[in-house]
């Protein structure tokens, strides 16, 4: 999956029909297969029951595979509700929850045990975007979640933190190019194999095209402007425009 609804903590069971109506009234159902939803824990079923068109995925698991960890959600449970893909290393999360990278390369490794496809999370902060040290913060961050894994596939969305929510969307032509260093990167330095990079951070119908035109971005991981149908429907089509048109 390359276009990404990132539902966060909102939906209820009555939300995803009317959803996947809205979308399938402006977007193409024939080219659903690149698009993914992750919803809340609590909808998974939910959208597993209504189509299949669209990849499923979670927005979190837990780093242990099962045993008394109060509240947690395991690999294996997601799978067992549908899932095939889920974020990792959110920056919400690792702010919140504060997520090491240790515990981000463990979940990495859980979800690849349980055939679901790891969508990793990086991004720097606003100070280190305006020092211009945004190479060496991706750089770390890369290191301490890959570092010493073997044949992992997996995708990564570049998200630069300060543009998360807020309606700052990073330029286009610094979105190519950071993600053509990560690239290099992973190429260069990580036994994965890198499936897709997708962005993420503000994207909506009227700045995706762009990004999407840009060579080294394969898709994007929507929070807010994805949780209408119709909205995310049309950065959806924005997509399949460049890239099945
Ligand atoms: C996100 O949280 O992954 C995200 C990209 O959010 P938004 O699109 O709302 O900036």
């Amino acid at each position: 999956m390359k276009v990404i609804a990132n539902w966060k903590m909102h939906g209820f069971k009555e939300d995803y029909l009317h959803w996947y109506k809205n979308l399938s009234k402006t977007a193409d159902e024939n080219l659903f297969d690149d698009l993914g939803i992750a919803p809340p824990f609590t909808l998974l079923d939910e959208c597993k029951i209504h189509q299949s068109k669209i990849k499923l995925g979670a927005q979190n698991i837990s780093h242990l595979p099962e045993g008394p960890v109060t509240g947690e959600i395991s690999a294996a449970m997601i799978k067992n509700s549908g899932a095939n893909f889920v974020i990792l290393g959110h920056s919400e999360r690792r702010e919140l929850h504060t997520e090491t990278e240790e515990v981000i390369k463990s979940k990495i490794l859980e979800a690849s045990n349980h055939n679901i496809h790891p969508v990793l999370c990086i991004g720097e902060p606003k100070e280190i975007y305006a020092a211009k040290k945004t190479e060496d913060f991706l750089y770390s961050q890369l290191q301490g979640s890959l570092n010493d894994l073997n044949n992992i596939n997996l995708s990564i969305a570049y998200e630069p933190i300060w543009a998360i929510g807020t309606g700052d969307v990073a330029k286009p032509s610094d979105i190519n190019k950071i993600h053509s260093i990560i690239k290099e990167i992973c190429s260069r330095e990580f036994d994965v194999k890198l499936e897709n990079i997708i962005y993420g951070g503000s994207v909506n119908d009227q700045n995706s095209k762009e990004i999407f035109e840009q060579e080294h971005v394969n898709g994007a991981l929507i929070g807010g402007a994805s949780l209408d149908g119709h909205s995310f429907g049309r950065i959806a089509n924005n997509f399949f425009e460049i890239h099945n048109g």
